[in-house]
């Protein structure tokens, strides 16, 4: 058994150190002596992996871990740290980086909510749709589930729809720099899309065709989707409604009146809130 001089108490040691211990293979000339020298290399900052990432098991030929080469824990934790980073930056959460499930102030009343949206971040099957009026804590839940999925190294998309349609319109323009068929593309494949307060944008025809393409796209591929609204239903485009509740996370909308949140268990769609019946939430001066 080969014993490197920087091999650790695992029997682990630096690739590099094995690489350079070994025969040439190539059949490529070794550099002349008076080549100029790379320069020195600044101290590791994993003294194990000397950041190569990598370490070679020292045992025998025949092991099986014999010549495989096994990752760095600290370099795998770098990695995904950068991923997640990455990730962020890419999930317009930065915004909402306090509303996670740990902040959320449960209620008896709300622990239920609190519960279901947890569930729902189990698996992210389906769609979770939060009504509610303004204050009522469903922005919250949905960035707590963007959160939660963002931590399990989902790409997410955090969208507040009048802003979104905002982006579209903008990258739509003739004059735009933005690539608009790469941004509509990014929002309505992105595997977990939020779409936060779905009804209060300005309901131009150009608009409500964009986000029922992103809405229907969705709805085909099964993509996993939040919605939020504080809207009637009646004040929402049919074409989305019937797309949104067509794959509800445990066959139900889930209702949050503030201050007293509650849940309803909707399974023939929207219809069951029609005036006079149940209705969602609203609020008095049509926000949040
Ligand atoms: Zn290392």
């Amino acid at each position: 058994m080969t014993t490197y001089d920087t091999q650790d108490d695992q029997g682990l040691a630096p690739i590099g150190t094995v690489m350079r211990a070994l025969p040439a293979l190539s059949s490529a000339p070794a550099a002349p002596p008076d080549a100029p020298s790379a320069p020195a290399p600044a101290r590791p900052r994993c003294a194990r992996c000397r950041d190569a990432g990598w370490l070679v098991p020292d045992v025998k030929y025949g092991n099986p871990a014999f010549a495989k080469p096994v990752p760095c824990a600290w370099r795998a934790a770098q990695r995904a740290a950068s991923q997640r980073q990455a990730l962020l930056e890419l999930s317009h959460l930065a915004a909402h980086r306090t509303q996670t499930f740990d902040t959320f102030v449960c209620s008896a009343a709300t622990a239920a909510v609190w519960a279901t949206v947890q569930r729902y971040t189990e698996r992210f099957a389906g769609w979770l749709v939060l009504l509610g009026g303004y204050g009522c804590g469903k922005t919250h839940l949905a960035a707590a589930a963007a959160w939660a999925a963002l931590d399990q190294g989902m790409t997410v998309l955090f969208m507040v729809v009048p802003d979104l349609l905002d982006h579209l319109r903008a990258a739509y323009a003739p004059t735009s720099a933005v690539a608009y068929d790469a941004h509509f593309e990014r929002v309505r494949s992105v595997p977990l899309l939020v779409l936060d307060d779905l009804g209060t944008e300005s309901a131009t025809p150009w608009a409500r065709e964009k986000l029922y393409q992103i809405i229907n796209y969705r709805y085909n591929e099964q993509l996993p989707t939040i919605i939020t609204s504080n809207r009637p239903v009646e004040a929402i485009d049919p074409r989305m409604v019937s797309r949104m509740t067509a794959l509800l996370f445990e066959d139900q909308v889930v209702l949050i009146d503030a201050p007293d949140y509650r849940q309803r268990a909707v399974r023939t769609g929207w219809d069951a809130w029609r005036p006079g019946n149940e209705h969602p939430p609203r609020s008095e001066d049509g926000q949040g």
